[in-house]
C-alpha cells in the first residue's frame, strides 16, 4: 500500500452532523464512489474525496450505499 502524508481525507459535516470521510490510507482510487454518487464524491489526483460544498448530503441512504460499495472500505459515515 502506498502511504500518503498530508491528509487528503476530507471530513465534512452534514446538516444533521453526519460526517462523511474518505480514508486516504485505504482509498486506491477505484472511482466506484463517483460512479455511484457523483453529486457527493469526486476523484482528486487519483483518489476519492468528498466534493466541497456537498457536506450536507440530502440522501444519507445513498451515501451509505456508496460507502458499502467502496472496495477498500475507505468511506465512513458517522455522527
Ligand atoms: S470507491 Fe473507495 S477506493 Fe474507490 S475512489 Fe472511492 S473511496 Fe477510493
Amino acid at each position: 500500500m502506498v502511504r500518503r502524508g498530508g491528509g487528503r481525507a476530507l471530513t465534512l459535516l452534514g446538516g444533521t452532523c453526519r460526517k462523511i470521510s474518505v480514508d486516504p490510507e485505504r482509498c486506491y482510487g477505484s472511482g466506484d464512489c463517483v460512479y455511484r454518487l457523483p453529486s457527493v464524491f469526486t476523484v482528486v489526483d487519483g483518489f476519492g474525496a468528498v466534493l466541497p460544498g456537498r457536506e450536507e448530503a440530502e440522501d444519507e441512504a445513498r451515501v451509505r450505499e456508496a460507502a458499502e460499495g467502496c472496495p477498500s472500505r475507505a468511506i465512513s459515515v458517522s455522527g
